[in-house]
């Protein structure tokens, strides 16, 4: 079986978390901020805040800011439900804006038209959570100007697009955003096995993730009610919760960031592949806005006109899976899950997200793919489609 997506592990890596484990600190040691520093300097972020999720993370993002009851977080629907329970673990509600039928990503016009109608009922998001779908960055300017006019917060939900870039500066650097949260799960481009870090330039923001990921307890006397105790002190001031990230997780984190900028760029080399190996075929391959640069955690290709069912792609999806090929599908739209269907949510909500849901399927990708694999998909999507 070919998988969609697959991590590579180094003896440069074993050797970094065997070094950890050989050493006095499984956690809170010195390779949680090593990991961070080196992400810090890959986003151009002041700050970036070491979890054991992306969805951690995002938890700990919309905390700290400020996020609750009463207050609405919007995000995509074509996402991992994770980027909208975030907003939900804060008690604030949660709702979607329809996508770009070209990127895929939310669509900031679409955004535009439900903020000009939230606006005349008073009830405008607090938070925005744009997801960078497959590595391709969402129109970040365009939504900045929205949070502009419309006065909300934007949590960019980065865990498919660490190393890319918009307008020439590297995602995470917080031009257009508060936060921006990067994934290290397997599937993602670089792994610490589980794992998310928060970027941002905000000092009191960053402050506040350091804060909440290790229960709300401080040791940092100026952030105490009084003058410490003892040297034992501590206080709680937040409640928190423990989403720390370890040291083991961590070093093999700083190990596979040395390898982020290949990755990415082999990742684009397999892309531009499948794009001229797909050209004879009729599906729909990514389309890339100007002035991005992918990190490429997937390639999406859309089965042209299906009828409006996904009869033809399921069709194409169980035959490439009986052939091998671990083709998946990103994403359900969350709106969809009886869990956001129990909440007023119905299909026809976002059509564009629901006919994207119909046509699409993610083939494999991830660094060492090789040729020969993706020339054994090809030939077997030809065939599914001819059949
Ligand atoms: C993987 C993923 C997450 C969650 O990441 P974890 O590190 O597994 O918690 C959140 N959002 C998106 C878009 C993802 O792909």
């Amino acid at each position: 079986m070919i998988p969609y997506g697959r991590q590579e592990i180094t003896e440069a890596d074993i050797e970094a978390v065997a070094t950890v484990l050989r050493s006095d600190f499984l956690t809170q040691g010195p390779t949680v901020p090593a990991f961070e520093h080196e992400v810090s300097l890959i986003a151009n972020a002041r700050h970036a805040v070491a979890v054991n999720s992306a969805t951690s993370a995002l938890h700990i993002a919309c905390e700290a800011l400020g996020l609750g009851p009463g207050d609405w977080l919007w995000t995509t629907p074509i996402t991992f439900a994770a980027s909208a329970n975030c907003g939900l673990y804060c008690g604030a509600k949660v709702d979607f804006v329809d996508i770009d039928p070209r990127t895929y990503n939310m669509s900031p016009v679409a955004l535009e038209a439900r903020l000009v109608e939230a606006s005349k009922r008073g009830v405008l998001p607090k938070a925005v959570v744009p997801v960078h779908l497959c590595g391709q960055p969402c129109d970040m300017a365009a939504i900045h100007a929205l949070s502009r006019k419309y006065g909300f917060r934007i949590i960019e939900d980065a865990s498919h697009a660490i190393g890319g870039r918009y307008q020439g500066d590297p995602i995470g650097n917080g031009r257009y955003s508060d936060i921006t949260v990067f994934s290290f799960h397997p599937v993602k481009i670089v792994t610490t096995g589980e794992g998310g870090v928060a970027v941002t330039n905000d000092d009191a923001l960053a402050q506040r993730m350091r804060l909440t990921r290790s229960h709300g307890i401080t040791r940092e006397p100026a952030e105490m009610s009084k003058a410490p105790d003892g040297p034992w002190y501590y206080e709680q001031i937040a409640l928190g919760f423990n989403y720390r990230m370890t040291d083991i997780h961590a070093a093999l984190g700083v190990s596979q960031m040395h390898r982020l900028d290949a990755y990415v760029a082999r990742r684009h080399e397999l892309a531009r592949r499948y794009d001229a190996l797909l050209s004879d075929l009729p599906v729909v391959t990514p389309w890339q806005m100007p002035g991005t640069y992918s990190g490429l955690h997937l390639y999406v290709v859309r089965l042209g006109e299906t009828g409006n069912d996904g009869a033809s792609r399921r069709r194409v999806f169980e035959q490439l899976r009986a052939a091998g090929i671990g083709v998946n599908l990103h994403y359900i739209p969350v709106h969809l899950h009886p869990y956001y269907r129990a909440m007023g949510f119905a299909p026809g909500d976002f059509p564009e997200a629901e006919r994207y849901y119909r046509e699409a399927i993610s083939l494999p990708m991830y660094a060492t793919l090789t040729e020969a694999d993706q020339d054994r998909v090809i030939a077997a999507l030809a065939d599914a489609m001819r059949s």
